[in-house]
């Protein structure tokens, strides 16, 4: 087993992997920009470097700095949690190069799955179903429209090197196609260096449904079931739940099946997750892979009592899945997770500085993930995510007046957060209902506000 372990980034997800080295004997070396002098991460690791000043391009996404820290500090291996350096290729190699185990899968998975286009192409060569789309990056406007009518209106373009939906654009017809194939390739090339596009057929209302694996160096593959993650505002995710209300036991079998042999076969290693899109007849389509721990991994954990991130260090030790996991994976209960943003709960505007008041919920099935705290400061530079609020019941109802009253129960002053919004959401009869699809955020803003 490794003796100490470097985390390549800050806020919730750095504190989440300092308990899990904590729980495994290893120790945690934190680091740092100017701007986080004061977290949690710093006082809860063993040790703690100082990278750089705040902005990201020369702390936490400067690679030199991270790997002179990691150098200094003699790591066995590094911890990248999600964003930041989690999916860059020459990071892992770079890595791999100096002998420090990256916690992730080899850098040539992680290039092949951060292509979109490729990744689609990998996944319908192992019998994954896709959507009809490009066949690979589409080169020119022309071909666009050549694809456009072959795939179908509406369609969507995307960006091959995509994240966040950027460079993503519904195009309902061909005259619209040239302006919105243009847009898509300047802001694919402005947010990623690549202006790559490929197309898919668009979906109408569709579910966003991912599945959460885990893979050891000796080829066993397992999937742990999927998560919900349809509650999303501008393609960002904003609650998440698992199981999912429209997947059975045979379905969620399936593709368990179909995504664990694909991935043996991809040579894939450690945590992962396949995003898929659910039509209204309950299919299922791959849209991309992310081969890294998610923000969402709670409610996986929660319904499965498998720790995630220890799991995922154990198998960049060598561990067989056998040892990781001791047991057959039995899902129990149904979880849901709420990503508290410091945000403005209606304009969404971030909404960084000091929080006066910090009260986390306790209780039954309630579990929180955070790094802040009261007379802590926001600092502007970084991901407006504060807190998951995260809570598993028996089953969908007893979550769902869980989480409702925890959220009533937290209480953060001196800054906006998304509690009011997450309020909401929880009291609406479609959401009760489980009719929710990728749309349901847009519909429900458009309603009138109402007072919880
Ligand atoms: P990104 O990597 O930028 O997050 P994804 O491919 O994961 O892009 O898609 C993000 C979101 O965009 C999905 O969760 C879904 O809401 C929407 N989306 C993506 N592809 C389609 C599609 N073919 N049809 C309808 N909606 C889509």
């Amino acid at each position: 087993m490794f003796k100490k372990i470097l985390i390549a980034n800050r806020g919730e997800i750095a504190l989440r992997v300092i308990c899990a080295c904590k729980e495994l004997g290893i120790r945690a070396v934190a680091i740092y920009s100017e701007a986080d002098r004061n977290s949690l991460p710093v006082r809860f690791a063993d040790e703690a470097i100082c990278i750089g000043p705040p902005q990201l391009a020369q702390s936490y996404l400067n690679i030199p700095a991270v790997i002179s820290a990691a150098e200094i500090a003699n790591v066995d291996a590094i911890h990248p949690g999600y964003g930041l350096l989690s999916e860059n290729a020459n990071f892992a190699e770079v890595c791999k190069a100096c002998g420090i185990k990256f916690i992730g899968p080899p850098p040539e998975v992680i290039r092949l799955m951060g292509e979109k286009e490729k990744a689609r192409a990998a996944m319908k060569a192992h019998g994954v179903p896709i959507l009809p789309g490009s066949d690979g990056v589409v080169a020119s406007e022309d071909e666009a429209k050549e694809w456009g009518r072959q795939i179908g209106f509406p369609v969507i373009i995307k960006a091959s090197a995509g994240g966040g939906g950027r460079g993503m654009r519904i195009v309902r017809n061909e005259e619209e196609l040239p302006a919105l194939y243009r847009q898509a390739q300047s802001e694919a090339s402005a947010a990623f260096g690549n202006g790559d596009l490929y197309m898919e057929k668009y979906v109408e209302h569709p579910r966003h449904i991912e599945f959460q694996v885990l893979a050891d160096e000796h080829g066993n593959v397992v999937s742990l079931g999927e998560r919900e993650c349809s509650i999303q505002r501008r393609h960002q995710k904003l609650l998440e739940e698992s199981p999912s209300v429209q997947v059975s036991p045979e379905l969620r079998k399936e593709i368990g099946d179909i995504i664990s042999k694909t991935l043996s076969q991809v040579d894939y290693q450690n945590a992962g997750t396949i995003e898929f899109l659910m039509d209204q007849d309950r299919r299922l389509y791959f849209i991309e892979m992310n081969t890294r721990i998610q923000v969402e991994h709670p409610v996986t954990e929660m319904v499965t009592d498998v720790d995630l991130v220890k799991s995922q260090i154990m198998i960049a030790a060598g561990a067989k899945m056998a040892d990781v996991l001791q047991g057959p994976i039995v899902h129990r209960g149904h979880a849901i997770e709420c990503r508290i943003n410091a945000e403005h709960p209606e304009k969404f505007t971030p909404s960084a500085g000091k929080i006066t008041t910090f009260n986390p919920p306790g209780g039954t099935g309630v579990r929180i993930d955070t790094a802040a705290y009261a007379e802590g400061t926001i600092p502007p530079y970084y991901d407006s995510l504060i807190a998951k609020l995260i809570v598993r019941g028996k089953d969908r109802n007893e979550a769902m007046s869980r989480m409702g009253r925890a959220l009533e129960m937290f209480i953060v002053e001196g800054i906006h957060t998304t509690i009011p919004l997450q309020r909401r959401i929880l009291a609406d009869p479609d959401f009760r209902a489980g009719k929710i699809d990728t749309g349901f955020i847009e519909r429900f803003l458009a309603k009138k506000a109402e007072p919880v």
